[in-house]
């Protein structure tokens, strides 16, 4: 969620970056936003130790323009509810195996998995859909996100492999096992728990198309944008997730660590030598 508020604030300062020239009756309150983006990164990165926060906070705070303010506050107090960036505590049966910080915890998972349900029932309520989980990481994440979902929807899975046991894609996606059901004519939504290179969404994306599916769109609870070697942008996203190997939350690392309900980092020692 914070992460999504970072973004937000980030793409508010690109739009605002034109400006609103002429306008003096507001540049009263532009101060005051000013002083209140400031302070909301600021806090935002004081408790949830973001260098991304502390980074934009200066670009965005002078970005920002009064009309801005009520949204501003709205984001102050959701901000103020957000939980302190968890530590992974050292007697953890996984602690030897992650990296210090909790990267995603289990009230941002839960924030986030309403926050995808609620768009999804909203944009196929009364459609005949069938939601495809992409095996075997997703079924944490399609388990909690189906049973939030408050619109009939079908449930199918395919098993589609890349990764094998290492930590990097290496871009032969394989489809293991097939979904059962007949797709032609049906709104497809395909479900994955991380979208890394694209690969993966973007072959099945093609070949569920090329079955005469009525539409064809992606859900990921997390996406790691910074590293897309494929054309595609998911539709919906939980979070934008940051250069790492996550596991947790049905996530493995070579088949171990799927059980953690919050999502850690590997140790990148254990794996780079
Ligand atoms: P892509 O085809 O986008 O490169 O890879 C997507 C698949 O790779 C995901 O469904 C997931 O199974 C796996 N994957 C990508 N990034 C990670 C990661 O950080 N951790 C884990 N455990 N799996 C990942
Ligand atoms: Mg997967």
């Amino acid at each position: 969620m914070y992460r999504g508020t970072i973004l937000w604030l980030n793409q508010s300062r690109s739009r605002s970056a034109a400006g609103h020239p002429g306008n003096k009756e507001r540049t009263h309150g532009k101060d005051n936003t000013r002083k209140m983006a400031a302070r909301l990164l600021a806090t935002t990165a004081r408790r949830l130790a973001m260098p991304a926060a502390a980074a934009l906070t200066a670009t965005t705070a002078a970005a920002c323009d009064s009309q801005k303010e009520d949204r501003l506050q709205a984001l102050e107090r959701r901000i103020a509810a957000l939980e302190p960036r968890k530590t992974n505590p050292t007697d953890h049966w996984a602690s030897d195996l992650l990296a210090a910080d909790v990267l995603f915890s289990e009230r941002d998972i839960e924030q986030m998995v309403g926050s995808l349900a609620t768009q999804i029932s909203r944009d196929y309520a009364g459609r005949d859909v069938v939601i495809v989980g992409l095996m075997d990481g997703v079924f944490m994440f399609l388990a909690d996100l189906s049973r939030k979902i408050d619109t009939q929807h079908q449930l199918d899975f395919i098993s589609a492999s890349s990764y094998g046991l290492g930590t990097v894609s290496s871009g032969n996606v394989r489809i293991k096992k097939d979904a059962d059901t007949a797709l032609a004519g049906k709104h497809v939504l395909l479900v994955d728990e991380i979208c890394d290179s694209g690969r993966t969404l973007a072959s099945l994306k093609l070949l569920i198309s090329q079955r005469n599916a009525a539409s064809v769109k992606t859900c990921v609870l997390l996406d790691k944008v910074s590293r897309r070697q494929a054309d595609i942008r998911p539709d919906y996203v939980g979070a934008v997730c940051p250069d790492e190997f996550v596991v947790g939350y049905g996530m493995d690392w070579g088949g171990k660590l799927r059980s953690l309900p919050f999502v850690g980092v590997v140790r990148r020692e254990l794996y780079e030598s």
